[in-house]
């Protein structure tokens, strides 16, 4: 076994005894290569379970948070799924083989070209990405069956479930100081939804406005 597998084979050992253990999740992470979306300096941190930093001062989520919030979207093959905060583009790419659709939104160009230019080399041909601010969501894509919210919004986002299906699921980190409550809202189909506390984190904020420096 080369040493990049066995590397491998530990942190996805290490996310099933936290309780990540859905085969698709666990799969479409192990099809996933970290390495390329972190910088050359970064690299042979890439298999280990923590958060990295990216360009434009952001910083790329510790691989256990990305199962955790993978897993907790329950995304099926048919499902169009919404992503605020492309950053590197490794959330996405760990989405787009379960989904049918990715659609992700951020309000760094410098990250989007990046990230674009993995998509392209990897073929993850249903990641599509937009430039702006995305607490407004894709009002023109909305609903989605599934939204992921990848930096922490300072007060329950309510524009975003505006934009979520009925019986849809939403993940997102949700304060506004430095450590935050990971939340799991699920629609009841009447318009309302059911919150779920699943841990805390540390996220970068959730900034109105697409950035005007990058
Ligand atoms: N999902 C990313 C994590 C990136 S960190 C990954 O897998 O690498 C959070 C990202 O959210 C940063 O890139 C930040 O620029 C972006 N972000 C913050 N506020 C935003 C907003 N209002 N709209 C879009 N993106 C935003």
């Amino acid at each position: 076994m080369s040493e990049a597998r066995d590397r491998m084979g530990r942190l996805i050992l290490a996310l099933r005894s936290q309780g990540i253990t859905d085969p698709r999740v666990l799969n479409a992470i192990e099809n996933t290569p970290r390495e390329v979306f972190v910088a050359d300096l970064f690299k042979e941190q890439s298999w280990e379970d923590k958060a990295l930093p990216i360009d434009c001062g952001q910083t790329i989520s510790q691989p256990y948070i990305v199962g955790l919030m993978t897993q907790s979207l329950d995304v099926q093959p048919r499902h169009r799924v919404l992503e605020i905060g492309t950053g590197s583009g490794y959330q996405a790419a760990v989405l787009s083989p379960l989904a049918r659709y990715v659609y992700s939104v951020e309000r760094y160009k410098a990250l989007l070209i990046e990230a674009k230019a993995r998509f392209e080399r990897l073929h993850l041909d249903n990641v599509i990405t937009r430039f702006g601010d995305g607490g407004e969501g894709w009002p023109e894509q909305a609903p989605f069956d599934r939204i992921i919210v990848t930096a922490a919004a300072p007060v329950e986002p309510t524009a975003l479930l505006a934009q979520l299906k009925p019986n849809g699921i939403m993940v997102a980190p949700v304060g506004a100081g430095p450590v935050q409550t990971l939340l799991k809202y699920t629609g009841d189909g009447q318009g309302g939804f059911r919150r779920e506390t699943l841990c805390e984190v540390r996220f970068v904020p959730l900034v109105p406005g697409a950035a005007k420096d990058a």
